[in-house]
Parts: C-alpha cells; structure tokens; sequence
C-alpha cells in the first residue's frame, strides 16, 4: 500500500517531468486537452473567470458601482487575479492545497500565467510569495505559493523569486473569522528579511484572496520595508 507520505513523493517527483512526455487531460473531466494544457476547451470555458473585475484589487465588478477599494489607500498598485474561488476552481484549489494534487496546482499556476501574459501591466522584477506559516508547512508537506511560484517561472522565466516574507504567527482560525476580526488577527503578522535582496517593484503572490486582508498586509510589510511598488497576483478572488 502507498501511503500518503510516499504518494506525495512521487506526485513531486511526477510534478517535475516535462508535461511533454503526457498528452495533456483535462483535470475536470478527463477529455483530452486542448492547447498542450490539462483542461479541455468546454471546462476552460466553464470555468468561472474574474472577469469584469476591479484593476486594482480584483473584487470582482458588479455593473455601474464604483468599487469600494477607490475609497481607501491600498498597498497595492494593481492586481491579476484571473478566477473567482467557487464551482471547479473551489475543487481543483482544495484538490491542490489539501490533497497535494500539484498537476492541479500546475494547472492552476499556467492558467495565471496566462493572465499576466495577456496584461498590459509592466512586470515586476521579483515574485514575493505570501509565505505559508511553518506550523502548517509541517502538517501540509508542501507549500502551495511556492509551488505555484514554480509553475510561473515555468512561464515568466526569468522573473527572480524573492522569498522575502516570514510569517510570524499561525492562521489557523483565519478562514471561519469575520472579515473585520482578520483584518485586526494580521497585523503584524509578517516580517522582511533579505531587505537588501528586495528590488523596488515587485508582485506578491498568493493562492486565494478572500478579503484581501493578508495580502494587504503583506504587501503594507513590504513597502515599509523600502519596495515602492507593489502587485498583487493570485489565482482565484472570493466572490
Ligand atoms: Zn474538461
Ligand atoms: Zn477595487
């Protein structure tokens, strides 16, 4: 019997292959896929895209009003986050952050690739990925923003990695707080270190944006730190 230490391994160790050697499937329904990415073309189009959503912060845009992040200074300049967290992209996340399924965070990570292709934004000189706490590192055996990192790099090459950010404490309660309690619960919550190795521009990268809170902070740590812009990318918004 495999256990899940040893399927992990090999799951990492499969994740590393050239997806040439794999006619590509997609991840959701098993067809073949469509243009050398594990996703075919009638799940691609099903999926629930951000689209429109607000540039800056990426809430998604509902018709006429005025999004609520022009009323307040963000830490951030702007941002690419091109799915909303529900329908698939809510299983293929939890399939890759809990279950350790990495092909999905590879999939994932090409689909924001994508994105930032298709931008008009200036790129940044580093990705900062919003660190994982090590309490949960331990428990969880990867760390899903560094992972997806990867499967950017894979794209962006050669956008340096910069892993700038600690965590200074658990987030184990964030995700049944209340938004205003989250905000409060992350103050403080990360520090810098290799200060020097940080350029002026750089995007922060997460996995899900549910209130913003975290990336806000973290970003907030950076430019305190002397970073003079900061963008936010991640994979999915919570609607
Ligand atoms: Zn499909
Ligand atoms: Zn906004």
């Amino acid at each position: 019997m495999v256990n899940s230490r040893h399927a992990r391994a090999i799951n990492n160790w499969l994740f590393h292959i050239p997806l040439t050697l794999y006619p590509p499937r997609c991840r959701l329904c098993d067809a073949p896929g469509a243009d050398g990415v594990d996703l075919c073309r009638g799940c691609r189009a099903d999926l629930p895209w951000n689209t429109p959503c607000c540039p800056r912060c990426a809430l998604p845009a509902d018709g006429m009003r005025a999004c609520p992040c022009h009323q307040q200074p963000l830490p951030f300049r702007a941002a690419v986050v091109p799915l909303r967290y529900e329908g698939a992209v809510e299983s293929l996340i939890s399939s890759f952050k809990f279950h350790g399924r990495l092909a999905d965070g590879q999939l994932l990570g090409t689909l924001l690739a994508e994105a930032l292709e298709g931008s008009e934004g200036v790129l940044p000189e580093a990705v900062v990925p919003v660190p994982l706490h090590a309490g949960r590192l331990r428990q969880r055996g990867f760390d899903q923003t560094a992972e997806l990192a990867r499967a950017l790099r894979r794209a962006l090459d050669p956008l340096p990695l910069c892993r700038a950010l600690r965590r200074r404490r658990g987030d184990a309660r964030q995700a049944t707080r209340a938004a205003r309690e989250r905000r409060s619960g992350i103050r403080g919550a990360f520090t810098v270190h290799r200060r020097r190795s940080l350029p002026g521009h750089v995007a922060l990268l997460d996995d899900v944006v549910t209130t913003g809170a975290t990336a806000a902070e973290a970003a907030r740590t950076l430019r305190v730190a002397g970073v003079h812009r900061v963008d936010l990318w991640a994979l999915a918004r919570t609607p």
